[in-house]
């Protein structure tokens, strides 16, 4: 079972009429073995369908114009397996609207030293119609994944998974939708952003609600469905006594329930992929989201806090970009530092939100008083997160783009058990180290927000950044300061003069 079961990617192989009908029927036949290698494949997570070989400027163009309209093609992956002169490639690759891969491949590993012809060479020219092609989607200035390597390997089929998941993120931002309660907290800048262009160039759109209205569907949860849910709470998490049937903070419990009932109903009927809200803005709520927020992040939605949509809807990329995959992606604050003992390391949370997806353990479901926000105590879950390689991503508005900043770092064990710290909890030091790793984000302008992820690495949200066609800052185990910095200033010209 593929991990993204109602879509596929389509394999086009260009070639032309030049070689007569046998030869053509010799690419047709080659590229159906590898469409099928490629979607057999368990290492490629979606249905790759053969296409019928594509010969003339019309026949491109068609197949342009119905990747564009198929709702289930989410991108195409394109091989020359003869020569296919690449002017027949412009009009089709000028309107075509989904994402590119180039898989630059050859249907024979080795060359048949004893029996290797002209007829061979005119057949399995791949080293020079690739090139032909590759020409003419960089003169068009497109972006596009290109995949080097024989199609049975598999580092190839790791390379097209990655730009597989990137698409489908991607697709899932067209016409998505966010929900932002309320507003962005009061005077923060990094969450604010350009909600038109997002649309405009990202595919989403982000509108507000009033959370009275929000209040209206809490309001409205039977009680029913309130201890249905408590049920569901007891057999997930470890209450916390207070918390259980006769237990002092029962209620409270209760009320933390309705509220989650109360957003899943208005998420759902609404459409929405995503939502934001702020501890500034929680009138006629008796709690500030907590338990809900965590658990409605596990199911999919992407969130994160105090009006923060950008970081909502990249949560929510991600998320899709992981689906099947082990570890999680989650909405992450970088909170507090430990600068002590082996190069020093980050210590994330937030005030409540953090996404189940991460525990080691089963979480603990807990009530603790927020000293903001001015409302009752929230209910939340509290957790560890599990050690191991991890990226921060945070997607910011620069005024003439956006810009996804990446740092890879290395989830480690949080090494006390804080018994006095009522958040769920992860740990990790960022590459290359603490402080270059620091630096380099903040003259990145990275924000305190970010998505963490265990099952994603930079190379997915490179691909991603590419479909999207957003500014993408790596910081990795190969990154200094110094690079990072002139890659800053030099993109600033880049984005002067290309966006
Ligand atoms: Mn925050």
């Amino acid at each position: 079972m593929k991990a993204f079961p109602n879509s596929e990617v389509w394999f086009v192989t260009g070639s032309q009429h030049l070689y007569g009908e046998e030869t053509l029927q010799q690419v047709a036949e080659h590229s159906v073995i590898i469409a099928d290698a490629l979607n057999l494949s368990s290492q490629i997570s979606i249905k790759v369908t053969f296409k019928p070989v594509v010969k003339t400027t019309e026949e491109i163009y068609n197949l342009c114009q119905q990747a564009n309209q198929n709702p289930n093609c989410i991108g195409i992956i394109t091989w020359m397996h003869t020569f296919s002169p690449a002017k027949m490639w412009i009009n089709g690759l000028k309107i075509l609207q989904k994402p590119l891969l180039h898989l630059h491949t050859q249907f024979n590993s080795a060359i048949p030293w004893d029996t290797i012809d002209m007829d061979f060479m005119n057949l399995n020219q791949s080293a020079h119609g690739d090139r032909e092609f590759g020409f003419m989607v960089s003169r068009m200035k497109m972006n596009r994944k290109v995949v080097a390597g024989h199609w049975e390997t598999s580092e190839v089929h790791r390379q097209i998974d990655i730009w597989v998941r990137a698409a489908m993120a991607w697709q899932d931002w067209q016409g998505a939708k966010f929900a932002r309660f309320g507003d962005n907290m009061r005077n923060v800048a990094v969450t604010e952003g350009d909600k038109v262009e997002a649309e405009l160039k990202l595919g989403f759109a982000v509108n507000t609600f009033a959370v009275g209205d929000l209040v209206q569907y809490i309001n409205a949860v039977t009680d029913a469905e309130v201890i249905d849910l408590m049920a569901e709470y007891e057999k997930e998490y470890i209450l916390d006594t207070a918390l259980q049937v006769n237990g002092a903070r029962r209620n409270s419990l209760k009320d933390a329930a309705k509220i989650e009932l109360g957003m899943r109903r208005f998420l759902k009927e609404g459409g929405f992929k995503g939502f934001s809200n702020t501890f500034e803005d929680l009138h006629g709520m008796k709690q500030l989201p907590g338990i809900a927020t965590q658990r409605l992040m596990a199911e999919g939605y992407g969130y994160a806090g105090e009006g923060d949509w950008k970081t909502a809807a990249l949560v929510r990329a991600m998320k899709t970009m992981g689906t099947g995959l082990s570890g999680g992606s989650a909405f992450m604050e970088d909170y507090t530092y430990h600068y002590e003992g082996d190069g020093g390391m980050v210590l994330g949370a937030h005030m409540l939100e953090v996404d189940p997806v991460l525990a080691a353990d089963q979480p603990r479901c807990e009530i603790h008083p927020l000293g903001i926000g001015g409302k009752e105590d929230p209910v939340r879950l509290v957790f560890t997160g599990k050690p191991g390689p991890a990226i921060n991503a945070s997607l910011v508005d620069m005024g003439n783009r956006f810009r996804l900043v990446v740092n890879a770092v290395e989830g480690v064990e949080v090494p006390h058990k804080l018994p006095k710290l009522p958040v769920a909890r992860v740990m990790w030091k960022p590459l290359p180290d603490m402080n270059t790793g620091c630096a380099g984000w903040i003259y990145a302008g990275g924000a305190h927000h970010t998505c963490y992820s265990q099952s994603l690495s930079a190379e997915h949200l490179s691909d991603f950044a590419s479909i999207a066609g957003l500014e993408n800052i790596i910081i990795d185990q190969s990154s200094t300061l110094h690079q990072i910095k002139n890659e800053i200033r030099w993109n600033e010209l880049y984005y002067q003069f290309f966006k």
